[in-house]
This record gives structure tokens, C-alpha cells and sequence, in this order.
């Protein structure tokens, strides 16, 4: 019988890299050279000899297994991927080329194989397959917009503008909006996922493709503007919250990220998501108007609580004036009318109707509904305005008051009216504590300093009965009164005042070793510029 190999093929064969092998048609093998030794872990004296299916446990990675004999019958040769086990009983998966061996008179008589390993770079195409997917997957399913875009045409642009010696892009783009609508208009989406379509499009995900310059309203066009600037100084991204518009011209705030990688940078790609903020937005809106409407009415309930003090306001310039008129006639009627007597009269009459007046615009400030109206504060001013409103309720209640007001505070920026508001609100919490404690000694100390970290603190102390234990953590909760017509609340909206203006407000006992409650809240300080 012939051999299905030569010895001088063996001699070749064996300085192959890869493995080769010769079998006969029963599968014994008859040549093993020591790639093959290397790749599947059996020695030559093991392997030759052996049979190959045997030795090898071959699996077939693709369909149609029973096929290739027959293919190799015809064709004389057969080319495939095969899953084979190693002395050490691991896989290996192996490119596998087999041609037929005759002999003189055409009859099969062999196969010689030669094969190499491809179990790593199987596994890590598998790999990069299977992330690929997951990507892919993420970039569809994701409820958030993602969007490559190509941006290969800025390229010339940018170095055109650095070759004419524009050194500042980020001033240079400011001044020349029309310069970043031209990059914008060669920016071009390439791809983007199903999420972008339904919140962009008309549905046709084509359509979207193209120039991005649709989607950015003029107010935007910076956040492209940064992007460039940003790769360009080779930082990781550029978040905003910023303006996008839709396909069908509908403006809408989203958190924008652009994603400069430089693998995408390099290939004139980056990635940017969008992330759409309108139901925030318009949940943050009502619960502003919310707060505005509450802390209004709490305001209104606070004038109701005032109404003695306010009627007593009112009534003692009305009366004044009434007396100063009489006097006046008096004068007038007289045989010898005293014409500086009844100047004088009328004089006293203006500055009543003033107070009057100013009674009547203060209470009105107060009862006004209206949007919040950030301005800069002296706190002492607000202090002094808020005690017009309760001075008199205080005498009523016998309360003794102290201000130990700063001299020379720094400005604080919030609302006027919301910030009286709070001061009213402490001011009657601690006047009405002190009343209905029947505290003989009734004293309020409103104190204002300035603290070192940009803020000023402002103290209400009284001498009532504080604060019973257990009940510290439940001052500010919304409705938690300890009064009989109690609201419970005054303090929740002081809090939410006081933390909007970017303060902090707290309630507790005096620590100073005497009863009563201390309030304090903080606001902070406009920042000082250089002169
Ligand atoms: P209301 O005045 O309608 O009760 P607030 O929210 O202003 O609502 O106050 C909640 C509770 O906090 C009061 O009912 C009272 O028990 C307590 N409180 C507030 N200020 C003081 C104070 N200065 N001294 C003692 N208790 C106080």
C-alpha cells in the first residue's frame, strides 16, 4: 500500500509554523510534526499511530459536518473551523485546511492537514462582538438621545482660523456667532438612536440626518461654540443644560454632553447625548408657583394675626389728623384768624396722611401676590421694616426688645418681602410663645452679624418656654402646630424662603444656660469686587 506521505514532504512538513498532519482514509495517523505536538499537547510517539478522530475528539464549529468528507472526496480539498481536544483536555479551535492524497491510480489513500490556533482571536472577535451589541443595544434602548456626528468639514475650517492668528477661539466664536453657524452647517448627524427620532423627528429616523445647524437655536450656538474650544484643549467633554429645538421648530431645555474621546477625535467623530428636561422644568415652575402661592397666603394669615396692631397703626395718624383739622378750624374761626397756627395744623395733617400712607403701602407689599423679586438687602433695613409691622403687637404682649443689629453688614441678595416675612413670622412665633407661657419676663433679642464665610446670621431670641423635648425635628414639618389656631405653617415656608435665597435656617433652645428659643438663619453675602 503506498504511504500517504513521502519522507522527504515529512522533512519539509516538519519546519512548518503550522501544525500539519497526515492521516489515511481510516483516520490513523501516519505524520505529526511538532507544531502539531505544540498546539494539541501529544508527543509524536503518542500521536502517530493514533487514530485522529479519536485522539483529536473533533467537533465541527459550523453545520453540514457530515458533508466535508464527501466535499473532500469531489473537490480533493476542504477548508473549515474545528473545535479539537488537547492532550491537556482543553479546546483549541483550529483553522483546519485538508487535501486529499492519491495514489497512481487516483485511488483516496490520505488527508494532510495543516491547521493553526484561532481560539484567542475567536474569543476576543466573539468578545468585541458581544460588546458591540451590548453598545448598540444601550445607544437604542436607552431613554435619553445619543447622536454621532461627523465633523471632518470643521477640520480646514479650525486650522484656517489658527493660520490667521486667531489665538482666543473661545472670544473669537463669541464675536462671530456666524462663524460657528457656519461650522454648525458642516457638522453632519450620522447616526442616532431611536429615542432622538421620537424626541426630535417627525418619526422618519432619514430625515434627522444630515447638518445638526436645525437643531440649535441662536441662544445655543455657544454650547457648540465650547465643544470645539473644549476637544480642541483635549478635555474629556463638555456638559450643559441648554436650549435644543425639534424638527418641528419646538424649543425644549436638556442636559446637553458632547463626548470627546480620542479614538472618535480622531476618526472626526464625537458622540453627544441629550437628555430633555422639559417635565423637570415644568414640575419645577409649578412647584415654585406653589411656593409662591403658599408663602402669599401665609402671608395674608400673618396680616390676619396682624389686624390688631394694623387697625391700631391706621387709627393713630386718622386721629391725629382729626384733631390737627379741628385745631385748624379752631384757628380759622377765630375773630383774628391765626394763619400760622392753622399752617401749622396742616403741616402736622400732611405728615399724618404720610404715615397713613406708609402704613397702608407697606401692608400692601405684604398682601401683594406676586412673582419673587430678588434685589440687594441690607438685613438691618429688613429688620427695621419688619418690626414696624409688629412693634405694636409686641408692646401689647408687654415684650421687652433688643436689637443688637451690625454695623455695616455686607449686602445679602434675596426677596424683600419674603425675607420680612420670615423675620415677622419668628418675631410673632416668639412673642405669642412668651404670651401664652404667661412668662413674666418677656424679652426678644433680634441680633444680625456677620459671619467670616460670605454669609450674614441673623438670631431671634425670647425668653418663652422653648422648645419641649422630642419635638426639635418636628418644628419644620408642614401642618405640625402646637398652638389651638395654629397653621403649623409658618416655620416650613420660613425654611423653604430662607433655602431658596441659598441660606440656612435652624430652631432650638437657648443655650446660654437661660429658657427660651433661639432661632437663627443665615443668607449669604453678594460677593465683594475688586475696586
Ligand atoms: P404655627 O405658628 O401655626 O404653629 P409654625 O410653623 O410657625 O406654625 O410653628 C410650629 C410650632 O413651632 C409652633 O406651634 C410652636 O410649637 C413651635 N415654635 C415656633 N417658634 C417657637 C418659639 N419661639 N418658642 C417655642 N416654640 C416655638
Amino acid at each position: 500500500m503506498t504511504p500517504p506521505i513521502t519522507l522527504a514532504e515529512a522533512e519539509v512538513f516538519e519546519r512548518f509554523h503550522d501544525a500539519v498532519f497526515v492521516r489515511d482514509m481510516e483516520g490513523n495517523i501516519h505524520f505529526w510534526n511538532s507544531a502539531s505536538a505544540a498546539l494539541y499537547g501529544w508527543p509524536p510517539h503518542k500521536a502517530l499511530g493514533a487514530n485522529a478522530r479519536t485522539l483529536l475528539q473533533c467537533r465541527h464549529e459550523k453545520e453540514n459536518y457530515d458533508s466535508e468528507d464527501s466535499k473532500l472526496l469531489v473537490d480533493g480539498y476542504w477548508e473549515g473551523e474545528l473545535s479539537r481536544l488537547t492532550g491537556a483536555g482543553s479546546r483549541r479551535l483550529v483553522n483546519a485546511r485538508w487535501s486529499l492524497r492519491r495514489d497512481d491510480a487516483g485511488n483516496p489513500i490520505g488527508v494532510l492537514e495543516t491547521g493553526y490556533d484561532i481560539s484567542s482571536a475567536k474569543a476576543t472577535e466573539q468578545h468585541l462582538k458581544a460588546s458591540e451589541y451590548r453598545y448598540r443595544n444601550l445607544f437604542q434602548a436607552m431613554a435619553a438621545s445619543f447622536w454621532e456626528l461627523d465633523f471632518t468639514a470643521v477640520g480646514p475650517k479650525i486650522r484656517a482660523l489658527l493660520d490667521a492668528g486667531v489665538r482666543d477661539l473661545e472670544a473669537h466664536f463669541l464675536a462671530h456667532p456666524e462663524v460657528v453657524r457656519e461650522f454648525m452647517r458642516c457638522t453632519q448627524v450620522v447616526d442616532l438612536n431611536d429615542h432622538s427620532v421620537r424626541l426630535f423627528g417627525r418619526g422618519d429616523r432619514a430625515e434627522m440626518l444630515g447638518t445638526i445647524d436645525r437643531y440649535w437655536p441662536d441662544e445655543s450656538i455657544q454650547v457648540y461654540a465650547r465643544c470645539v474650544v473644549k476637544s480642541l484643549a483635549g478635555l474629556p467633554n463638555n456638559i450643559e443644560v441648554t436650549r435644543l429645538r425639534t424638527l418641528e421648530e419646538k424649543e425644549f431645555e436638556c442636559l446637553f454632553t458632547a463626548c470627546f474621546s480620542k479614538e472618535n477625535i480622531a476618526r472626526g467623530v464625537i458622540l453627544i447625548g441629550i437628555i430633555d428636561l422639559s417635565e423637570l422644568v415644568a414640575a419645577r415652575h409649578a412647584l415654585e408657583v406653589m411656593q409662591t402661592e403658599l408663602a402669599h397666603a401665609a402671608r395674608i394669615s400673618i396680616l390676619g394675626e396682624l389686624s390688631a396692631s394694623i387697625t391700631h397703626e391706621i387709627n393713630q395718624p386718622l386721629t391725629s389728623i382729626s384733631t390737627y383739622a379741628q385745631a385748624a378750624l379752631r384757628w380759622l374761626r377765630r375773630p383774628e384768624p391765626d394763619l400760622r397756627e392753622v399752617e401749622n395744623a396742616l403741616l402736622q395733617i400732611v405728615n399724618e396722611a404720610q404715615r397713613t400712607d406708609d402704613v397702608i403701602s407697606r401692608i400692601r407689599s405684604m398682601a401683594l401676590r406676586r412673582p419673587t423679586q430678588e434685589s440687594e438687602l441690607a438685613i438691618n433695613e429688613v429688620v427695621q421694616d419688619s418690626l414696624q409691622f409688629t412693634s405694636h403687637e409686641l408692646r401689647r404682649h408687654s415684650v421687652r426688645l433688643t436689637t443688637d443689629l451690625a454695623a455695616s453688614l455686607p449686602l445679602v441678595r434675596a426677596d424683600r418681602v419674603l425675607i420680612q416675612q420670615v423675620i415677622v413670622n419668628l418675631v410673632m412665633n416668639a412673642a405669642q410663645a412668651m404670651a401664652s407661657a404667661g412668662s413674666q419676663r418677656r424679652e426678644l433679642v433680634i441680633k444680625s452679624e456677620s459671619l467670616n464665610a460670605g454669609e450674614v446670621r441673623l438670631e431671634v431670641w425670647d425668653s418663652g418656654p422653648g422648645i419641649a423635648q422630642g419635638l426639635e425635628g418636628k418644628l419644620f414639618e408642614s401642618f405640625f402646630t402646637t398652638k389651638a389656631t395654629g397653621m403649623g405653617m409658618g416655620l416650613p415656608i420660613c425654611r423653604s424662603i430662607v433655602e431658596a435665597a441659598g441660606g440656612i435656617i435652624h430652631l432650638a433652645n437657648r443655650e446660654d444656660g437661660k429658657r427660651g428659643a433661639k432661632v437663627m438663619f443665615t443668607l449669604p453675602t453678594l460677593p465683594t469686587l475688586p475696586i
